[in-house]
């Protein structure tokens, strides 16, 4: 038994090496890729659910690794976060998403970025964000800053005053992720998001379980009292968006609309919401 003991403790220690040592490359690796470009971003397509018209996109973060492929973000974001390289990645981010959104043939779509807790705490981001969009013209309606709860857990009123600043500039926030956290609904007290977007965990049980198809239509409901723009992400099947709309929901996002990709200059301009 003692001898099973050693062994065990033994692997537990080369699977931890092994994996410092994967994150080590990854950290590593990103330092090249912000040098040599070889981050991009993909854009998803939202639609308004009343007349299919289509209202913005979501930027994605890719990396293409010179040797693995097309890498998604939840291989690199988190450990860009841990090494504080999020800070040069989330500025990336900022300043290419509003130089691409700003060449984009329709000039009145927008683009929302998603934004780490991470970036916040260098204390200056208030200043990337006047300073993105004076270098790349675009009007401070169309950028959109996608965050989640687990931002507002800490130094709350810190980070409340930033989002004012942000949103005295014309840009609009909005709370990813809804529902997921610990108290989403507090945090909708404490600031004034411009939308909500309801997690796809629920979009995908929409029609499966009668208490989800409950929650959704209570979010949209309370989107609706406090005057926010509701999205649903992650809309996979007409079923999904046939109960978003008839629970009112405001704008929608998912793989049956569009993945992730390169905005084309004929782009579709009006999702086919006919025989939805
Ligand atoms: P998120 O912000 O919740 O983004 C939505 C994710 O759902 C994206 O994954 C998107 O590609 C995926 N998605 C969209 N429609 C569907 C659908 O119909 N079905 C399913 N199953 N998935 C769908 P992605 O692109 O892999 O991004 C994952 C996460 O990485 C994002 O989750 C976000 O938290 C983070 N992320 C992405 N880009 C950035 C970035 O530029 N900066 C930061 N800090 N985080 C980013
Ligand atoms: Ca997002
Ligand atoms: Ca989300
Ligand atoms: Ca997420």
């Amino acid at each position: 038994a003692k001898h099973e003991g050693r062994s065990t403790f033994c692997w537990y220690t080369q699977d931890l090496d092994a994996e410092a040592q994967k994150r080590k490359e990854i950290e590593q690796g990103l330092v090249k890729a912000l040098k040599f470009d070889q981050l991009k971003l993909k854009y998803q397509p939202q639609y308004a659910l009343s007349d299919g018209s289509l209202k913005g996109y979501e930027a994605l973060i890719r990396w293409e690794h010179p040797t693995k492929g097309m890498m998604r973000p939840d291989s690199f974001i988190p450990i860009a976060e841990d090494t504080g390289l999020i800070e040069d990645i989330g500025n990336w981010v900022l300043e290419q998403a509003c130089r691409e959104a700003a060449l984009w043939p329709n000039s009145n779509r927008r683009v929302a970025i998603n934004m780490s807790p991470a970036q916040f705490a260098a204390g200056d981001i208030q200043k990337r964000v006047a300073r993105a969009l004076q270098s790349s013209g675009l009007d401070p309606k169309r950028l959109e800053i996608e965050i989640t709860e687990s931002l507002l857990i800490s130094n709350t009123d810190s980070v409340v005053h930033t989002l004012r600043q942000i949103r005295d500039m014309g840009v609009s926030i909005a709370m990813d992720d809804f529902g997921t956290g610990y108290s989403s609904l507090s945090y909708l007290s404490l600031f004034p998001f411009d939308k909500i977007k309801i997690d796809k965990a629920f979009i995908q049980d929409l029609g499966k379980e009668a208490s989800t198809d409950a929650i959704v239509t209570s979010i949209v409901g309370l989107g609706r009292s406090l005057n926010v723009t509701i999205t649903a992400e992650g809309v996979e099947t007409e079923e999904q968006a046939i109960l978003l709309r008839a629970a009112g929901c405001d704008l929608i996002q998912g793989y049956l609309y569009g993945k992730p990709d390169d905005v084309k200059v004929h782009e579709t301009v009006q999702a086919d919401m006919t025989a939805k």
